[in-house]
């Protein structure tokens, strides 16, 4: 797959992804990623990207402020 951006080799690598809903802001660290190793975007598949929001509204509805999650399969 090559970048949406810049259209170079994107690699396997992780990413950060960050969740917002009113006050809280929930980040979940080492999600699994392609990432352009020229400019930097990144490109989540749509099953991982899932899993993170489900892993970043769980920690929404313990009310937390801001969370740093580690990325996992559950
Ligand atoms: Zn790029």
């Amino acid at each position: 797959m090559n970048c949406p951006a810049c259209k170079a080799m994107m690699s396997v690598g992780v990413t950060d992804l960050v969740f917002r809903r009113e006050r809280s802001v929930i980040v979940i660290e080492n999600v699994p990623a392609l990432v352009c190793v020229q400019c930097g975007e990144s490109s989540v598949e749509s099953k991982i990207a899932q899993i993170a929001f489900d892993m970043a509204q769980k920690e929404i509805a313990k009310g937390v402020s801001l969370e740093f999650c580690n990325f996992k399969v559950a």
